[in-house]
């Protein structure tokens, strides 16, 4: 038999004895957040005009929530395109979910950096750090001569 007061997935001390299958609570926080599943839904700045983002939620009813929410619309006319179930990338979950994840594993586009261009998994240039160039942005400068 186990030892008593230990956590069951790490083995850590909980410092309960007679605790039974018990987890301490980062094992069991991290294992809620495995749990969660990912939606792509509309960004929470300018839904509106069709930026998405992604959210973690452990129910389809709260994804489709937080979109009605943000498309201020009824929950009802809330469709399946407009919040969108990504199994893809759960494992990023609780996130944030790398751009170069959003647009090779789930086909989203960004705004290029520097031209604003709408740049999806085609017309890439390069990753940034928060972002992505375009294809025409992210070649070398030509230099002044
Ligand atoms: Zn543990
Ligand atoms: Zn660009």
């Amino acid at each position: 038999m186990a030892n008593e007061g230990e956590c069951r997935t790490c083995g850590g001390s909980i410092g309960q004895p007679q605790a039974v299958n018990l987890e301490c609570l980062d094992c069991a926080r991290k294992r809620t957040l495995r749990a969660l599943k990912a939606y792509v839904v509309p960004a929470e700045s300018l839904p509106e005009e069709g930026y998405r983002d992604v959210i973690f939620v452990s129910t389809r009813g709260l994804a489709r929530a937080v979109t009605a929410n943000r498309l201020s619309i009824p929950f009802l006319d809330v469709t399946s395109d407009d919040c969108e179930r990504a199994p893809e990338l759960d494992s990023y979950s609780p996130g944030p979910v790398p751009v170069r994840a959003l647009i090779e594993e789930h086909d989203l586009w960004f705004d290029c950096e520097k031209c604003n261009r709408r740049v999806n998994v085609d017309s890439v240039g390069e990753y940034t750090k928060r972002g992505v160039l375009c294809d025409e942005c992210a070649m070398p400068e030509p230099t002044d001569a």
